[in-house]
């Protein structure tokens, strides 16, 4: 990895500005799942070592700009108080005299966190003028919340114009050796797995993959466009809107002989919740007044053997409405192929990796991405705002 860590700064002493991914679930003013919070704890720990006075922030849910009192992080101050076992200090505002006396109040070794960045119209704007006064208020800048990378917002991009060093965390680090290894070396046969429901968003993915990849492994509501558009019926499926580019996929998969597989049978329903009629079919059977649901047994046994013999690996997006009973099978079954494969594997996406924790499978792979959509353009090969704002070793180093 080119970006300079923590590791490579002094922060002995010094105001470190970190943004973290506390965008966590929140019931009745208590932390429901702490998962995101413990994530970030190998920075936290390193720097509070290291003597930095940390300032936290984070965005939480969607407020549009305006403070939204259900949204407040003071929940997850007390939840980061208790798992730290020390004092968290929180600021009613992100920025502004309050969040500036506390920061200057901080001794080496304390926290702060900072009000909700997202109740700042400033921030997803990525405004200069709010990306100044969050700098005011660090001296050091860490990001460390790798989810929102592919965000130009200020706390991920802006902020870094007006502090002299940017730095990754630990968690950033290893989202950014684990799939940039994918990008960079990875071993063959290199077999993605793709599926979920936003065939539209997912579909430009493909794209790189096919340079990069053997075998690409389609399931879920992605698989019907491609059923489709080699003629079959596919009744109520969904179904991508811009059926010429699923077209042109498939000839680029030829094209570059990569292995488009595609489900042999599908798990087919009357309705998505599975109160209805419900049935296993192979693809040139679908009836037309009937939703497909999952891939079938003799697809995971099609999968399963390229998964097996599979180097590396990538995941990202469930075989099926994994939610439902019914028709979880397919993703559970890919699941444990994947889990029971030598090579390195990489699981993406917020739902991937729920199933893959459904299955209790979670520390079966090699790396599980924190970032959803973030992990997806990076594996399109886009550069991350929220990463090109970092500081590249050499630069720094020279
Ligand atoms: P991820 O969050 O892993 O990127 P997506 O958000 O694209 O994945 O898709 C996840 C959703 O896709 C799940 O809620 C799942 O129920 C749904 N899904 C999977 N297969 C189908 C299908 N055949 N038809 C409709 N929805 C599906
Ligand atoms: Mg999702």
């Amino acid at each position: 990895m080119n970006k300079i860590t923590v590791k490579d700064i002094d922060v002995n002493d010094k105001r470190v500005l970190m943004r973290v991914d506390f965008n966590v679930p929140i019931k009745e003013g208590k932390v429901t799942d702490d998962t995101r919070i413990r994530a970030a704890l190998p920075t936290i720990n390193y720097l509070l070592e290291h003597g930095a006075k940390l300032i936290l922030m984070s965005h939480l849910g969607r407020p549009k700009g305006v403070v939204d009192e259900a949204k407040r992080m003071d929940p997850v101050a007390a939840k980061l108080s208790e798992i730290l076992g020390k004092p968290v200090a929180k600021a009613n505002e992100t920025v502004g005299e309050e969040a500036k006396a506390k920061a200057m109040a901080l001794k080496p070794g304390e926290v702060l966190l900072l009000e909700n960045t997202r109740f700042n119209p400033g921030e997803t704007k990525n405004d200069p003028e709010f990306s100044k006064k969050l700098a005011e208020l660090g001296e050091i800048y860490v990001n460390d919340a790798f989810g929102t990378a592919h965000r130009a917002h200020a706390s991920t991009v802006g902020v870094t114009q007006y502090l002299p060093v940017a730095a990754a965390g630990f968690l950033m680090g290893q989202e950014l050796s684990a799939l940039g290894s994918l990008l960079a070396h990875p071993e063959k046969p290199f077999v993605a797995i793709l599926g979920g429901a936003k065939v539209s968003d997912k579909i430009g993915i493909i794209d790189k993959l096919s340079e990069l990849c053997q075998v690409i492994l389609i399931g879920g509501g992605m698989a019907f466009s491609f059923l489709k558009a080699q003629g079959m019926e596919i009744g109520k499926s969904l179904l991508d809107p811009d059926m010429d580019n699923v077209k042109r996929i498939m000839e680029l998969c030829k094209s570059r002989n990569v292995v488009l597989g595609l489900p042999v049978d599908v798990v087919v329903a009357e309705n998505i919740e599975g109160t209805g009629r419900i049935d296993t079919v192979s693809v040139e059977n679908m009836p037309a007044d009937l939703m497909g649901v999952d891939i079938g047994p003799e697809s995971v046994k099609e999968f399963g053997k390229y998964i097996a013999d599979a180097k590396t690996l990538f995941w990202n997006g469930p075989m099926g409405v994994f939610e439902v009973e019914a028709f979880a099978k397919g993703t559970m079954a890919v699941a444990e192929a994947v889990a029971e494969m030598k090579g390195v594997s990489v699981i993406g996406g917020g739902d991937s990796v729920a199933a893959v924790k459904k299955a209790g499978l979670s520390d079966k792979m090699t790396h599980i991405s924190t970032g959803g959509g973030a992990s997806l353009e990076f594996m399109e090969g886009k550069e991350l705002p929220g990463i090109a704002a970092l500081n590249d070793k050499t630069a720094v180093n020279a």
